[in-house]
């Protein structure tokens, strides 16, 4: 089922949904399944499973010259996706994204998605390797998350990108988008960032998943500047536990968002990580209440394959 079918179905009453993250590679898929256990009774709708491209790699020879190698730490997205489907009752969205891959890798992964029975895509742009300073598209790939929302519509017309096929099968996604109430960090304000948000949903996005924030009043904000300009599609709302010290510098940094200072001078008096988390627990409980209070149509979690925070969340919110 479609996630804006979910939604519809839930007539108003607050969802929970979360994200998990493929493990690495050579990993165990068990692993996936001990984190999400203890999650399905709250009874998930949908799970994201995110998508990774290829990183490189520098293997040092005896000789001293660095050879440059690819890997991708994380593949598996599609067969996570199968497996969910057949474990749970839940419908599994992959993200899909521009960077790493060509258009041609994007329609045969879509094509395997289509087969399974998948019905949802979060479409993406990715983000620019460690190596390099900027997103760089792939040669024969897709530039923007637009433009990747193009493609996939095209297909859910029957459009593939080989022109000859006639009859084509038509796909049916329904396709999310990321939006940023903080804005995306290489948009020059957030009314740039917000244009070009409302240029995905005009092209086709049935709905938003937004970053994570610790302020609720940066979502309420975000949500009434969408409306402003025309944005109608359900807004959910990204959460993440907070969990250690060092998230205070790496959240910031990695993700662009701001932390408020209640948060920072409460987990600042912690002494160890064990309290950190309940922090970061009270802190989720309190976010969620209040957006599920303003009616939020789903509240997603960023789990990162650790279900005990948002677990105790969960218990007190659902
Ligand atoms: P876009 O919508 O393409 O926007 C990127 C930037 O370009 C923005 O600054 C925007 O304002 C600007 N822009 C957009 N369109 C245009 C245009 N036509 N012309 C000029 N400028 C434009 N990354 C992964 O690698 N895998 C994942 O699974 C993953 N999951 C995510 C899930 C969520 C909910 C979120 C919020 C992010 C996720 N990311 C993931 C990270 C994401 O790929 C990065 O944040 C990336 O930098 C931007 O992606 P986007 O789809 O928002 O890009």
């Amino acid at each position: 089922m479609k996630v804006t079918e979910h939604i519809a179905n839930a007539k108003g009453n607050t969802l929970f949904s979360l994200e998990i993250i493929p493990p690495k590679k050579g990993e165990n898929i068990q692993n996936i399944f001990d984190h999400l256990d203890p999650l399905m009774e709250f009874n998930p709708p949908f799970i994201d499973v995110t998508y990774h491209r290829e990183e490189y790699v520098y293997k040092k020879h005896p000789n001293g010259l660095l050879e440059k190698k690819t890997t991708r730490k994380r593949p598996g997205t599609v067969g996570i996706c199968a497996a969910l489907k057949h474990r749970y009752d839940v419908d599994p969205v992959p993200h899909i994204i521009c960077g790493g891959f060509t258009k041609e890798e994007t329609e045969n992964a879509l094509i395997d998605l289509n087969f399974l029975g998948i019905d949802n895509v979060l479409v993406l742009r990715g983000d620019a390797i460690k190596s390099e300073p900027k997103f760089t598209p792939e040669p024969g790939g897709n530039d923007y998350a637009i433009d990747l929302l193009h493609q996939v519509k095209g297909m859910n017309e029957g459009k593939y990108l080989d022109d000859e096929m006639e009859n084509a099968n038509p796909t049916d996604f329904c396709i999310g988008v990321a939006g940023y109430p903080e804005k995306h960090f290489e948009a020059p304000s957030l009314n740039s960032d917000l244009k070009f948000l409302k240029q995905k949903v005009d092209a086709g996005a049935k709905y938003i998943v937004t970053q994570m924030f610790f302020d609720n009043q940066k979502f309420f904000d975000f949500e009434k500047k969408c409306k402003e300009i025309g944005i109608d599609v359900p807004i959910i709302p990204g959460l993440k536990p907070f969990k250690t010290k060092s998230q205070l510098s790496v959240l910031p940094s990695f993700f662009k968002i701001d932390l408020p200072d209640a948060l920072v001078d409460a987990v600042e008096k912690c002494k160890d990580n064990k309290e950190v988390q309940e922090v970061g627990i009270e802190w989720g409980i309190q976010q969620s209440q209040e957006l599920k209070a303003h009616g939020v149509p789903v509240l997603h979690y960023y789990s990162m394959g650790k279900s005990s925070s948002v677990q105790k969340i969960a218990k007190e919110v659902f």
